[in-house]
C-alpha cells in the first residue's frame, strides 16, 4: 500500500478525529489548506496536488508517521483485549441500533446543532474504543443546521451552505449489482426514497439516509436537507425516514440488530416498522408483537423543556402514517393512542416522546436530577403510581475524553496517570495520582492553553469586526494573564445567557479590577425561530461594543465543534446560568474539567450531582422559585457574589513562585473526582450493563470489571 492509500485509509475511518497523531499529519502536509477546507481530509487529499505531497514527504520525512499511524489504527481496529470483548459479546452478532437525528461527529460533517448531537457523536466513539457492537441511524443534512452571521446591529442571520457529499468521509452503499442502495418509505401523499451513505467511526458504523436522490420529486428532495428546519408536515416526514426508513436501511444492508436505542423521541416510529417486520415475519398481530419489541427497546428523554419535545395533529399522522398504519392492522385512533397520554382524549396530538416511553421496557433520564424531573413529567402515563415509581431511570451523560482533551495535557496524563491511563479511564485510582503533578508544571500548562485560546479568539474577532464593518471599543484586545470565562451554549431562554449581564454597573467593576480583572468569552447560536433568543445574542453584543466593557466582553460567531474545542481546551471558568431544573443534563463543562478549567454553575443537571464543594463553584443552592423572573434575580445576585468573593480571590492568590496553590488545588479536585465519573467510556458501560445485555435477553450475572456504575 503506498502513501497516499495509507492516507485516504486514515481519513475514510472518523478514528482520525480523536487520534492527534493523524491529525498532526494532514496538518504538517499543508497547515493552511488543511485549515481553509475546514479540516476534511477527503477534500482536502484531492486537493492536495501530488508535486507538493511529494515535496512534503522529502522535506519531512514523514512516511514513517504515516506509517505508524496506519499500523496503530489497524491494530486498534483489531483489538480483542476490549472491554466489550468481554462484556458486550452477545451483542455481537446483533449489535445495537443507535438511533438520533443528529450526530456531531467533526465540523467538516454537518450533521449537528448541538448538546443532543455531541452526545450521539460522543456515544459512537466510546462504543467504538471499548468494543460493544453499535450502528449508528441517522439523516444526512446536506445544508446542516446553518452558519450564524450577526449584523451591525448585532442581530442574527443564518446562512445555509450545501455540502458536497462527494467531498465527506462518506461511503455510498451499493446493492449486489453495484448499483446506489435505496430504501422506499411511503406515505398517504407520496412515497420518499432514501440513498444511504455510511461513515466509519473506528469500529462501528453510521448510517446516513438521504431523500436527494433520484426517483424522489422536488419536495422530497429537500426533505432532508436541513437539520432541524421546515415546518410539521417536513419534521414528521424526517422522523419517519429516520425511524422507519432506518429499520429498512439496516435490513436492506442485512444489519439484524438486537437492541433498538431511540435517542430521544424523533426516531421513535422505528418501534412501529419493527413491530410490523415482525408481524410479517411470525404472522402475529401488533398486539402480540408489542411486548416483544419494547423489551428489546430502549429510549433516552433529554429535555424537561416542553417544547422539545415534537407533537402532531391526528390528519398529519394518518397522512404520513396511514399505509405503515394499515399494515399494522389498527385504527387511526389505536395508533394516536400510542402518542397520547390520555389514549381517550380525541383532542390530544400525538407525541413522539410518549411513544417512545410507551414502546420501551428500558427508560431513562440523563442526570440524576432530571430523571426526577422525568418521572414527574410524565407520571400520567402510569396512572395510579407515584413519582417515585415511575420506571424512568438515569444514566448520566459523559463526554468521549480522547475527543475533548488537549494534546498537552494528555501527555500529562500519560506520564503521570501511567502510559495505559485511557484504558482504565473509568477507575478512580488511576485518577487518584492527580496529585503527584507539580503545581508550577500543570499551572504553566494551563496558562499556554490559555494563550493559545486567546490568540485564536483575537484572530476570530478581528476578522468578524471586520466582515460586519464594525470594530471592538477602543480597539482593545483580549488579554492572556487576565482571568477568563467561556460562556458557550445555545441562546435559550432558560439558558439565560445574560445572566451575568444583568447589573452592568457591579460587572464594569469586577471586569476592570486594575489588579484582578476578568474576561468574557462567548459564544451560541439562537434557534432560527426563536427571537428572544436572538435579542439575548443581541443584547451581549451590545455589551461587547460597549466602551465600559472594552476588551473584556466578545462574542464569536458560529459555535460549532471547532470553536467548542478552542475555549474548552483553554478557558479558566466555564460558565453555565440554566434555570434549575430545565437543564437536563449539559456536557460542555465536562469537556473543560478533562482539561483543567473550573466549573462555576447554578446546581442544575450534571452539576447538581457533581459539585462537592471543592471541585469548582456553585451559584446559588439549588433554589427554584415559583417565579422564574424571581429566581433570575436571586441568581444573579449569587453569580456576582461567588465570582467576587470565591473565584476572583482564589485566582489571583498567587504563591512567590507565581501560582495560585488554592486554584490548582481545585482544577486538580476537578479532575480526580468527575473525570472518570463524566466519561462516555463510562456511560457507554452503563448503558451496555443496565440496558442492552438485559434487552438483548443476555444478561450474564458475572460482570467483572474495574467500574463503579449508576453515575
Ligand atoms: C459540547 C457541545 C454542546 C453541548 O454542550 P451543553 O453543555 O449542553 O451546552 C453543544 N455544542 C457544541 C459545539 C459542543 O461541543
Amino acid at each position: 500500500m503506498d502513501v497516499l492509500e495509507k492516507l485516504r485509509e486514515l481519513g475514510r475511518n472518523l478514528y482520525w478525529t480523536w487520534h492527534p497523531e493523524v491529525i498532526d499529519i494532514f496538518r504538517d502536509l499543508d497547515p493552511e489548506l488543511w485549515r481553509d477546507l475546514n479540516h476534511n481530509p477527503m477534500e482536502f487529499l484531492r486537493q492536495l496536488s501530488s508535486q507538493r505531497l511529494a515535496e512534503r514527504l522529502d522535506m519531512l520525512a514523514i512516511d514513517a508517521r504515516i506509517s505508524q499511524a496506519f499500523h496503530h489504527m489497524e491494530e486498534y481496529l483489531r483489538d480483542k483485549n476490549v472491554w466489550g470483548a468481554w462484556q458486550a459479546g452477545p451483542l455481537r452478532t446483533a449489535p445495537v441500533a443507535y438511533f438520533s437525528a443528529e450526530f456531531g461527529l467533526h465540523e467538516a460533517l454537518p450533521t449537528y446543532a448541538g448538546g443532543l448531537g455531541m452526545l450521539a457523536g460522543d456515544h459512537l466513539k466510546a462504543a467504538s474504543d471499548i468494543g460493544v457492537p453499535l450502528v449508528g441511524v441517522g439523516l444526512f443534512y446536506a445544508r446542516g443546521y446553518f452558519s450564524q452571521r450577526l449584523d451591525s446591529s448585532g442581530w442574527q442571520h443564518e446562512e445555509y451552505f450545501t455540502a458536497d457529499v462527494e467531498q465527506l468521509p462518506l461511503t455510498r452503499v451499493l446493492d449486489g449489482s453495484g448499483q446506489p442502495l435505496r430504501v422506499h418509505v411511503e406515505t398517504d401523499r407520496n412515497g420518499i426514497w432514501a440513498g444511504l451513505w455510511t461513515a466509519q467511526v473506528g469500529r462501528n458504523r453510521l448510517i446516513l439516509l438521504d431523500t436527494n436522490v433520484e426517483g424522489n420529486d422536488e419536495e422530497c428532495r429537500a426533505l432532508t436537507s436541513q437539520l432541524y428546519g421546515g415546518d410539521h408536515r417536513v419534521r414528521i416526514r424526517q422522523e419517519l425516514v429516520l425511524g422507519v426508513g432506518g429499520v429498512r436501511a439496516m435490513g436492506a444492508m442485512g444489519i439484524r440488530p438486537g437492541v433498538l436505542h431511540l435517542n430521544e423521541g424523533h426516531s421513535a416510529f422505528a418501534v412501529l416498522e419493527m413491530a410490523r417486520t415482525l408481524m410479517n415475519r411470525d404472522g402475529r398481530d401488533f398486539e402480540s408483537v408489542r411486548d416483544f419489541v419494547a423489551a428489546r427497546t430502549v429510549f433516552t428523554t433529554h429535555t424537561p423543556v416542553e417544547a422539545g419535545h415534537d407533537r402532531f395533529d391526528a390528519a398529519l399522522v394518518e397522512e404520513t402514517l396511514g399505509p405503515l398504519r394499515r399494515e399494522l392492522k389498527v385504527s387511526p385512533e389505536q395508533l394516536m393512542a400510542l402518542g397520547r397520554r390520555d389514549p381517550a382524549n380525541a383532542a390530544e396530538p400525538f407525541c413522539m416522546t410518549i411513544l417512545g416511553l410507551k414502546f420501551s421496557r428500558y427508560r431513562n433520564a440523563v442526570s440524576d436530577l432530571h430523571g426526577h424531573v422525568s418521572r414527574a413529567m410524565w407520571q400520567g402515563l402510569w396512572p395510579g403510581r407515584s413519582v417515585d415509581e415511575v420506571p424512568i431511570g438515569h444514566i448520566t451523560n459523559g463526554v468521549h475524553t480522547a475527543s475533548w482533551l488537549s494534546v498537552p495535557v494528555a501527555q500529562l496524563y500519560r506520564r503521570h496517570l501511567g502510559e495505559n491511563w485511557e484504558q482504565r479511564m473509568c477507575d478512580p485510582e488511576v485518577w487518584a495520582a492527580m496529585d503527584r503533578i507539580d503545581d508550577l508544571e500543570f499551572w504553566e500548562q494551563q496558562q499556554i492553553l490559555k494563550a493559545h485560546l486567546v490568540g485564536h479568539m483575537r484572530r476570530r474577532v478581528a476578522q468578524q469586526e471586520k466582515a460586519r464593518g464594525t470594530a471592538l471599543p477602543d480597539g482593545r484586545e483580549l488579554d492572556p494573564a487576565v482571568l477568563t470565562i467561556g460562556f458557550a451554549r445555545r441562546f435559550a431562554e432558560y439558558k439565560r445567557g445574560d445572566l451575568i449581564l444583568r447589573d452592568p454597573e457591579r460587572l464594569a467593576r469586577l471586569l476592570n479590577d486594575p489588579n484582578r480583572p476578568v474576561q468574557i468569552i462567548c459564544a451560541g447560536k439562537a434557534h432560527p425561530a426563536d427571537n428572544k433568543g436572538k435579542e439575548l445574542i443581541q443584547k451581549v453584543f451590545r455589551f461587547a461594543h460597549d466602551p465600559r466593557f472594552a476588551g473584556r466582553i466578545v462574542f464569536v460567531e458560529d459555535y460549532n465543534i471547532n470553536i467548542a474545542r478552542h475555549l474548552v481546551h483553554g478557558v479558566d471558568v466555564w460558565l453555565n446560568t440554566p434555570l434549575r431544573p430545565m437543564e437536563a443534563c449539559g456536557t460542555s463543562g465536562q469537556k473543560v474539567v478533562l482539561n483543567g478549567g473550573l466549573n462555576l454553575s447554578t446546581l442544575d443537571g450534571w452539576w447538581a450531582q457533581a459539585y462537592d464543594g471543592t471541585n469548582g463553584f456553585a451559584i446559588g443552592a439549588g433554589g427554584e422559585h415559583v417565579d422564574p423572573a424571581r429566581q433570575g434575580e436571586l441568581d444573579a445576585a449569587a453569580l456576582y457574589d461567588v465570582l467576587e468573593t470565591q473565584v476572583v480571590p482564589l485566582f489571583y492568590d498567587r504563591g512567590s513562585d507565581g501560582v495560585p496553590r488554592g486554584w490548582v488545588a481545585r482544577q486538580k479536585n476537578a479532575i480526580r473526582t468527575l473525570a472518570w465519573r463524566f466519561s462516555a467510556h463510562r456511560m457507554m458501560m452503563d448503558y451496555t450493563l443496565r440496558c442492552y445485555l438485559p434487552a438483548s435477553g443476555a444478561l450474564t450475572a458475572l460482570t467483572v470489571c474495574p467500574y463503579r456504575g449508576g453515575q
